[in-house]
């Protein structure tokens, strides 16, 4: 028997439990967007209470820019370098050894290891960077970091575009996590003057051959949509169908973060409006009541007037979080410092706390051991951080 608490049939259904269509969603996103019906965010903030309760939860990190080199372009990207420009990043062994040491002593959790895609197909340059520092490739660097990150006490999570099973077997010998934003499942975004055009790696196919292919491997994911690009509402609403469906298969999407576009100045971008801040809360609340028990997360600086508001949309999260890095993808926007993220949560009426690269609910899906029991060393029975570690 429906609760009836609200006109859209739709939106008392998922509260039953029912699973929302992405028919539905559309519908429902376009009311909110064209009259002044809030019964898609009211619903999703029952949701979120219901299954989140009022935790939210950040990731203390030190972002390392490893290698900023990349094979492809995406005309948002402000990341990404040549080889000529003062912002090019290759870091060496003992750049990446020094950094983690910083990382330790200013009470990270999370080391963040992020490249561009596959840089040594693109460039010598990369090439050089690999041999000099006796590297076999990107990946092989990176194995390096994460095994770096562990010995000093970090827990690494790795995000450098579409890697092969290998690879990323590889990598969950040392990473609880990894991530790769799809995007968007759209493949219009990849024709001619749209912004995946030269962007090969963002073809929907191959994310989501990556996101599969690490469901297989077992490995908690993070991945998520950027909004704002050229999108129309439909896509959207099926590139969120898309994860849930890769969640419902494997197990493992542990994570949606829905980042909001920002325009950057220096990229073919930089005319185009960014992303509505009500279309953004729209798309979260969708979110929600399509994936009820999955964690949300937008990225706080993008929104720094008003993160909080998000909140009773049906966020659960504020992703990493840095006291010492910029957030290279988005250099214009600080992130904000932890007392005045914790004083915002509070004010909204949630409560702060910090977790691992892993939520809790996958953590029984890490394989080693050794994982494991450094975790167990800084965790609480919650698995999340201890507060001595990260307050
Ligand atoms: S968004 Fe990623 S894949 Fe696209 S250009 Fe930037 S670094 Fe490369």
């Amino acid at each position: 028997m429906s609760q009836l608490i609200f006109k859209s049939e739709c939106l008392n259904a998922a509260l039953e439990g029912r699973r929302a269509s992405p028919a539905e969603m559309t519908d429902m996103i376009s009311l909110t967007l064209n009259t002044n019906n809030t019964e898609l965010l009211e619903a999703a903030s029952i949701l979120r209470m219901r299954h989140k309760s009022k935790t939210t939860t950040f990731s203390k990190k030190a972002f390392l820019n490893v290698v900023n080199l990349c094979r492809d372009t995406c005309t948002y990207c402000t990341y990404k370098a040549e080889p000529i420009q003062a912002k090019v990043s290759m870091m060496s062994r003992r750049q990446i050894d020094d950094s983690l040491a910083l990382a330790k002593r200013y009470g990270c959790i999370e080391a963040l290891l992020v490249t561009g895609e596959r840089p040594e197909e693109r460039y010598p340059q990369a090439k050089k960077w690999l041999d000099e520092n006796g590297f076999a490739s990107t990946a092989d660097c990176l194995v390096y970091a994460s095994e770096k990150a562990l010995e000093m006490g970090l827990f690494p999570h790795t995000n450098a575009g579409n890697l092969t099973g290998d690879e990323m077997a590889e990598l969950q010998k040392t990473n609880v996590s990894l991530g790769l934003m799809l995007e968007s499942a759209s493949d219009r975004l990849t024709e001619p003057g749209m912004p995946h055009h030269r962007a090969p790696s963002k073809l929907p196919a191959e994310r989501l051959a990556v996101l599969a292919e690490a469901g297989r491997l077992g490995i908690p994911m993070t991945t998520g949509l950027l909004l704002g690009i050229g999108e129309n509402i439909h896509e959207t609403v099926m590139s969120l169908d898309t994860i849930r469906s890769i969640h419902e298969t494997y197990g493992n999407i542990q994570e949606v973060i829905l980042q909001n576009f920002q325009p950057k100045t220096d990229t073919a971008m930089r005319g185009k409006p960014p992303a509505d801040r009500w279309y953004l809360m729209a798309v979260v609340a969708a979110c929600r009541v399509m994936m009820p028990k999955t964690n949300i997360q937008i990225p706080p600086n993008l929104s720094p007037d008003s993160y909080s508001s998000f909140l009773s949309a049906g966020i659960n999260d504020w992703g990493g979080v840095s006291p010492l890095t910029p957030d290279y993808v988005n250099p214009e926007f600080p992130w904000p410092a932890l007392d005045k993220l914790r004083q915002n949560t509070e004010a909204a009426g949630f409560e702060l706390d910090c977790r691992f690269p892993v939520y809790p609910e996958f953590a029984h899906m890490v394989k080693y051991n050794d994982l494991r029991h450094k975790m167990a060393e800084s965790g609480t029975d919650s698995l999340l951080v201890r507060r001595d570690l990260w307050m």
